[in-house]
């Protein structure tokens, strides 16, 4: 039998996840606040439903991607839970507070359903194209239950461990991100008051020990490196705004197990500050400009 999934929070994720459920043979049910994102979800082929209670009665499983802790709490404790079958999966892929996380499932668990963090590392490309990556957290038997339908959506579907571990291991390879782009940036604008050429110093530093994502993958300069945000007017890629949000939960994470993270602090400042100059839609390697 096809097995059912309800896909709540269809936005720029979401919309292209539900698309790759439908295209893997899965019944989609889709429901989100936004018309124009539940019309789109439609036309790739998932069944409209009326509410969240409504596109997860029945359903074998049920995947989320919203915004924040708040909405994910608030949608599993009072649409999911009590409109979802007996033993049904969940799987939480949005970004969220690993306190949030693990709060939402354990009650999930206490209530005997089965329940994922599974929050992605890849941007809407790569939800559109199917090639996330997944970071799980939640038991052995979860996880072998999520890992087929994540697969549908993903290029690669990794268990970190216990409940909540997903979004750990998702904040502290973002904080990682964020303050490797800083310094890729940094060294950049330093390289070329120095008075080397930029392209000369990537040639180097690439095949050097301070080679990154940052540098190879994402350079943050236009015209050095592979094709990236920074060769489009730092348009599209992954949102200043997203980053910073992402390093906020990282921040947060870390006061909360007296973990010290200077660097991620640091990143934290300063993305917070490229914010407040109205840069929140531009893409995070942007912040070449403030060290420039
Ligand atoms: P988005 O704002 O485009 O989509 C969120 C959707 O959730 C919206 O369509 C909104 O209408 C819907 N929604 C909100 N509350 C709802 C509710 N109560 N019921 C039903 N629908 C509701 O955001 P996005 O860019 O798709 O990001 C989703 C999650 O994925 C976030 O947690 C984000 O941090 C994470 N993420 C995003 C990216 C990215 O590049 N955009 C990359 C990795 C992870």
């Amino acid at each position: 039998m096809m097995t059912t999934i309800a896909f709540i929070g269809l936005g720029n994720m979401g919309g292209g996840m539900a698309a790759n459920l439908v295209k893997n043979g899965y019944a989609v049910r889709a429901f989100d606040l936004s018309e124009e994102a539940l019309a789109k979800a439609e036309a790739a082929g998932a069944t409209r439903s009326t509410g969240a209670a409504d596109a997860v009665a029945g359903a074998d499983a049920v995947v989320t991607m919203l915004p924040a802790g708040k909405h994910v709490e608030a949608v599993y404790t009072t649409e999911v839970f009590g409109a979802a079958k007996p033993g049904a999966l969940f799987l939480d892929c949005s970004t969220i507070d690993v306190a949030t996380a693990r709060r939402v499932i354990d009650a999930a668990v206490a209530k005997g359903f089965a329940m994922v963090d599974a929050p992605v590392s890849g941007g809407i490309a790569a939800a559109n194209g199917g090639t996330l990556t997944f970071m799980v957290g939640g038991t052995e038997e979860a996880f072998a239950k999520a890992q087929p339908i994540l697969s549908a959506m993903g290029k690669a579907v990794i268990h970190a461990g216990g409940a909540g571990n997903g979004q750990g291991a998702k904040i502290c390879n973002n904080m990682l991100l964020g303050a490797t782009m800083i310094a890729t940036c940094e060294a950049f604008a330093m390289a070329q008051k120095l008075g080397l050429d930029p392209q000369t110093f990537y040639d180097i530093s690439s095949v050097s020990s301070g080679q990154s994502w940052s540098m190879t993958s994402y350079c943050p300069l236009p015209d050095v490196g592979p094709q990236t945000p920074a060769d489009n007017d730092y348009q599209g890629g992954f949102a200043v705004a997203l980053m910073l949000k992402d390093l906020k939960l990282a921040c947060e994470a870390a006061a909360s197990v007296n973990a010290s993270v200077p660097m991620g602090q640091a990143a934290e400042a300063l993305y917070q500050l490229l914010a407040n100059k109205g840069e929140g839609g531009r893409d995070f390697s942007s912040i070449i400009k403030l060290l420039s």
